[in-house]
């Protein structure tokens, strides 16, 4: 057995069912779940002195290309609407192998890790070079967050009319058996589970309807969760409706793509009608506000969606197009954006922190995390609320109008991810200067 008191917190966002909180309050953990909520506990374990800090549950994030922290910034990339874009940087994604995919996802886990997260997904749908989805595992098994790691793929290339070089793109049967492949090796249907594996065509203008059809099988017979991207901008809207000659919700609906199993990242442009579709059919949506704002897509109609009864998560997605990967600060951006859009009382900090933690975790179908409650895992962020950023608060618990941007520390399934403010599972500087290196490298192959 094994046991860590996270003893006299100043204050505790639960996210419960009753968004219950509490003041000056002990949380204890044993074997990987929350074990009990009060003050004066005892423990037989480690203690870990949270007086000044505020407890929430760990965030997570449903949207992610954790490859993309090798090209962050990219200049040809900096101002260009998304097809423009992803033609600047499909060139360069294609000199990857499966030492830049293991690298650049230890980046990308460490900077989530040290924002507050402790589940998150990636959509990896480019393999070159012998690049494997087992590369980011191998990574997020190093540093211990929660993964939810999806298979993407492209099909579709420049000479049948995609977008995507035809060195990006893969045979269709090559992609499902390699679905197949990865589900039962690393798939994990288990409560608790740290690795589950989800099947995601990158969206619908990469790959065919028979994939997008053939992948929503798969992954029903295999009992694992679907992702893609959908509705980004006004670009993906008019594809479409002249490629396909229907709205994208209607094209997911035809292929078998909504459902209480599937979440699909953007979203920026659904209509009433499809917004009616997501609620009847529990399917998910992953938003990413940062990437909607630096690629000019638009505004998500979040506060419709929400209040529709859509299950809404937070994606920071890739970090090509955010380029940081900071979940609170995606958390923060998603509340001013809504506000940008309805006004100030179009969504409240701990809304916009609700969605950033239980509502990811619905999303992501992971019941058993989200909240801080007996029985739950013991996935929990700690935020100091002592020093600079939130000095003068009245409301440190509004943790998104005023800071911390980082966590003190960080629990996974009970473990200790982040401690003081520094990643304690790995030798982070050692990350940072391989990955500046490949960085280097990658420009001045370009
Ligand atoms: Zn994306």
């Amino acid at each position: 057995m094994s046991e860590t008191l996270i003893r006299n917190a100043a204050h505790v966002l639960t996210m419960d069912d009753g968004a219950c909180e509490y003041a000056d309050t002990d949380i204890l953990v044993r074997d990987g779940v929350i074990a009990e909520i009060g003050s004066n506990l005892a423990t037989v374990g480690e203690i870990v002195e949270a007086r000044g800090c505020l407890v929430t549950p760990g965030l997570v994030n449903t949207h992610h290309h954790l490859y993309q922290t090798l090209t962050r910034a990219v200049p040809g990339g900096q101002d260009a609407l998304l097809f423009g874009w992803l033609k600047t940087l499909y060139p360069i994604w294609a000199r990857f192998g499966p030492a830049e995919m293991r690298v650049s996802a230890l980046t990308g886990l460490a900077e989530l890790a040290l924002s507050g997260c402790t589940l998150t997904s990636d959509h990896l749908y480019l393999f070159p070079n012998g690049a494997r989805l087992d590369d980011t595992i191998d990574a997020a098994r190093e540093i211990g967050l929660r993964f939810h790691p999806t298979r993407g793929a492209m099909s579709i290339g420049e000479s049948a009319g995609g977008l995507p070089p035809d060195g990006l793109v893969e045979e269709e049967r090559a992609i499902l058996d390699d679905c197949i492949r990865v589900i039962d090796a690393f798939h994990d249907p288990k409560q608790g589970a740290m690795v589950r594996v989800g099947v995601a065509p990158c969206s619908p203008f990469s790959v065919s309807r028979e994939l997008m059809r053939d992948a929503a099988i798969l992954a029903r017979d295999k009992g694992v969760m679907l992702h893609t991207h959908l509705a980004e901008n006004d670009e993906d809207i008019a594809y479409s409706l002249s490629q396909f000659g229907c709205r994208p919700g209607q094209y997911a609906e035809d292929l078998g793509w909504t459902g209480a199993d599937v979440w699909h990242a953007h979203c920026v442009k659904l209509d009433g009608q499809e917004i009616d579709l997501f609620t009847k059919t529990g399917t998910g949506v992953a938003h990413c506000p940062c990437s909607n704002c630096r690629l000019g897509s638009g505004i998500a109609p979040v506060r419709a969606m929400r209040d529709a009864g859509v299950k809404v998560g937070l994606g920071v997605d890739g970090s090509a197009s955010n380029d940081a990967g900071s979940l609170v600060a995606e958390a923060r951006q998603a509340m001013l954006l809504q506000r940008v859009a309805q006004g100030a009382d179009a969504m409240s900090a701990r809304e916009a922190l609700r969605i950033a933690t239980r509502g990811g975790a619905e999303v992501l179908g992971r019941d058993e995390c989200g909240q801080i409650a007996p029985g739950y895992r013991a996935d929990l962020a700690i935020w100091d609320v002592s020093g600079i950023e939130s000095a003068g608060s009245w409301d440190p618990a509004a943790l998104l109008l005023a800071g911390p941007t980082c966590v003190r520390d960080l629990f996974v399934e009970g473990r200790q991810i982040v401690r003081d403010g520094e990643i304690a599972t790995l030798d982070l500087p050692v990350v940072i200067e391989e990955q500046t290196r490949m960085a280097r490298a990658l420009a001045e192959a370009s």
